[in-house]
């Protein structure tokens, strides 16, 4: 409960004495034990179970439902700051990332034949948990007390330094989601190896979950590498971009990575956003103070 609530006037967590080592390898090992569950998005596994379980469109299910989804579907790759989840349980890359697992998940197309959207599904917890029974409690008793609540969230987000790269215009979209929707398991395999790993083994979870070790630059870096040598075969007109995780987009312009044959780019939905590069590009260029460069422009 201190953990879903953090503070109010005080932490309600020490700090100094935390075991962030103790506390990691316990959500590992509950991980790799299956009793915290973590859905895998990527790709088609969820899209195709969710087809096969449930005859109607649904915008909710109920936590036995959840729990029949998430039994039948490998389990879920995403990143905490420097944690990533994934099915051998908590391990820590060297580069934070923000890779938030949602309730609300894509699952399935719906009847209206000209509607194109990959609709989705609400996952629930259980209502019976007990922690859920106790929780009115503590909001009830804090909301009692005379201290001022403080923003102990907004700090949270200050010390994970969002704000610094928010407003980027080349703030790298989520790499992970490119990966998991828009390359094949051979493909996905060759990418992990031409990233260090000298013998990627296991399915799309567990090659998925070796990606984030890396910056997105890196992984970038590594995917045009390979397309412009021809070892991921990616013909000239063809654009993949990410369906299942369509929605996870990153920083101020929503930006999604998207593969064609040159190689990766970042996609914004803002239309105005390539004229703002452009102009980036050529202040880049000529106006950093050489006149020469400057004549040259005009
Ligand atoms: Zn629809």
């Amino acid at each position: 409960m201190c953990a879903l609530t953090l503070g109010h006037d005080e932490l309600f967590v020490d700090i100094e004495a935390t075991d962030p080592k103790a506390l990691s390898s316990s959500i590992g090992r509950q991980l790799r034990d299956g009793a915290i569950r973590f859905p895998f998005i990527y790709s088609r596994d969820l899209y195709d179970l969710f087809a096969d379980l449930f005859e109607e469109e649904k915008d909710y299910l109920s936590s036995e439902e959840t729990m029949r989804l998430l039994q039948a579907i490998p389990c879920g790759v995403f990143q905490y700051g420097r944690y990533i989840i994934g099915p051998s349980g908590l391990t820590e890359a060297q580069s934070g990332r923000a890779l938030r697992f949602s309730k609300r998940v894509p699952a399935f197309h719906c009847s209206d034949p000209v509607c194109r959207d990959l609709h989705s599904v609400v996952f629930s917890t259980g209502h019976n948990a007990e922690i859920n029974s106790q929780q009115h409690k503590l909001v009830r008793y804090l909301e009692s007390l005379e201290t001022p609540e403080a923003d102990w969230t907004g700090l949270a987000m200050e010390l994970n330094n969002l704000s610094e790269t928010h407003f980027g215009d080349h703030w790298i979209a989520p790499m992970v989601t490119l990966l998991g929707d828009c390359l094949g398991l051979e493909e996905l395999r060759t990418l992990i190896a031409e990233l260090g790993d000298s013998q990627p083994i296991g399915e799309r979870p567990e090659l998925l979950e070796m990606a984030p070790w890396h910056s997105d630059q890196t992984i970038a870096a590594a995917l045009d590498k390979l397309v412009l040598a021809g070892e991921i075969v990616v013909p000239e007109g063809e654009v993949r971009a990410p369906i299942s995780t369509g929605h996870l987009r990153s920083g101020a312009y929503r930006l999604q990575p998207q593969l064609g044959s040159q190689g990766v780019r970042f996609v914004s939905g803002d239309p105005g956003l390539p004229t703002l590069r452009q102009r980036e590009l050529i202040r880049k260029l000529y106006l950093s103070g050489n006149d020469d460069d400057r004549h040259e422009l005009d």
